[in-house]
């Protein structure tokens, strides 16, 4: 039998390693496992708003993430056939909080979480799969496979922090309601130089058929490149068809080359409950979201700050166990109210086909360019993101402290864009 100390977390993505972090540096003893053999490089998440780089700074990441990262600005929205270009920039945020966001793939952000995480003494066990969960009174029990066979590991909490297809949410039979969408997206990775295209640093390409987010992921050059096509196609055929979507953003001739690319199913979903006895969710295992706009990422990183915050008081015996079925109500609110509609508003209009509509969308977004106070808004919609801390002494209680102190009302919005 493995001791994994009070909290074991399934699943070293980054909302488990960031969550691994934050309750290591409030004395809890962690142990993180993770079923692949090391940390996923798929192409996922990109964007590190404002609102995360805050807490990444508590955390003592800023510094390491900003290193790799790219310093993003400006944010565009096209509508190529209504000849339609706009920029917004951050530079409104200065004096208010970070006047950028941070780029870098999400195995960059995750793999420093995991340095820290060691560094303050969480144990990390790759290739350790978990099968199964038991709970007692006053333990959970997890049988894990690992290449060297079956092992027990014993711990006071459980976090399924294993993303979306969550063994340890399946385990326990809790409904993960909502739907999947009938298109699948396409992430694709790839050196190309779109700034001498006329883009800025990356936002929404709208268009019914072609609609894509073009943004760039890193200092060296590389991009994002995603776009939609009917999940009705063969996924394993993908590839065939992209060049012809490749065609409608890169103008023939143009020097490309493409470094990752992976299809993905998406849906809105969101599970019935987020906690049972001794067993938590966090991030894609609890929610996950189409990825229009990076709501997906943002909203399961601050899960694990509000989780990491609560249960730590719990162990440490200043809070009843009963805060944690506060946790999971309020988590579940900013998913349904805030992140869920936010993303699928942004798909909407993305993808909007009705012509008065897309027109519409376009003369907002200008108006919003053109407005100072409006881009600030916008900017600053995933501060809402935060919801309630649960605790009124929370270590992040500052965090959402510099929109108060600048007035900044951002409740009636239905998402950044719109
Ligand atoms: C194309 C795309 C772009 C995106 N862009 C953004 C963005 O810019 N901003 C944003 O905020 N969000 C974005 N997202 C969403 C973001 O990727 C997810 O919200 C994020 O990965 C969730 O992190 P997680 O740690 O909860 O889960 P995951 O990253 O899925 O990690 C789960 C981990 O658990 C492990 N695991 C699974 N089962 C087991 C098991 N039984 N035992 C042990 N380990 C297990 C997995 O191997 C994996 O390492 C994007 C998503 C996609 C698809």
């Amino acid at each position: 039998m493995i001791d994994a100390g009070d909290v074991l977390i399934v699943g070293a993505g980054p909302v488990g390693l960031f969550t691994a972090l934050a309750l290591a540096q409030e004395g809890v003893r962690v142990t993180v496992i993770e079923g692949e053999p090391s940390i996923s490089d798929a192409p996922r998440a990109i964007a590190y708003f404002p609102v995360v780089m805050a807490a990444l700074k508590k955390l003592g990441v800023l510094e390491d993430l900003d290193r790799e990262g790219y310093h993003f600005q400006t944010v565009f929205q096209k509508a190529p056939a209504l000849d339609f270009s706009a920029t917004l920039s951050f530079k409104v945020l200065e004096g208010i909080t970070y006047d950028y966001q941070i780029q870098a793939g999400q195995d960059v952000a995750a793999r420093i979480a995991c340095e820290h995480a060691v560094r303050h003494g969480v144990q990390v066990l790759f290739g350790h799969r978990v099968v199964s969960m038991e709970q007692h009174s006053d333990n959970v029990i997890t049988i894990v496979d690992t290449p060297e066979g079956p092992r027990t590991l014993q711990s006071k909490w459980l976090i399924g922090c294993d993303g979306a297809r969550s063994t340890v949410r399946k385990s326990l039979d809790i409904p993960y309601e909502g739907f999947t969408w009938p298109n699948r997206f396409v992430a694709t990775n790839v050196y190309c130089d779109f700034t001498s295209l006329g883009f800025a640093d990356g936002g929404f390409v709208c268009d019914p058929v072609y609609m894509a987010v073009i943004s760039i992921i890193n200092p060296q050059g590389l991009y994002r490149l995603t776009y939609q096509e009917d999940s009705a196609l063969p996924a394993e055929t993908f590839m065939e068809r992209l060049p012809e979507r490749y065609a409608f953003h890169i103008p023939e001739g143009v020097k490309h080359e493409i470094v990752a690319a992976r299809p993905y199913t998406i849906h809105q979903r969101c599970a019935s409950r987020l906690r049972d006895g001794r067993i938590l969710l966090a991030g894609d295992a609890a929610h996950c979201t189409n990825p229009m706009g990076g709501l997906g990422l943002t909203t399961g990183f601050w899960d694990g700050m509000v989780l990491a915050d609560v249960l730590a008081a719990v162990v440490r015996g200043e809070e009843d166990d009963s805060i944690l079925d506060r946790y999971s109500d309020e988590r579940r609110r900013v998913y349904l109210e805030i992140s869920s509609p936010a993303a699928s508003e942004n798909k909407r209009m993305m993808e909007e086909a009705d012509p008065v509509r897309r027109r519409q969308d376009c003369d907002n977004y200008q108006r919003m360019a053109d407005s100072p106070e409006l881009t600030r808004l916008a900017m600053c919609f995933p501060f809402k993101i935060v919801g309630d801390l649960l605790r009124p002494d929370s270590r992040w209680k500052d965090v959402a402290d510099p929109l108060k102190l600048a007035g900044i009302e951002i409740s009636e919005r239905k998402s950044q864009f719109s």
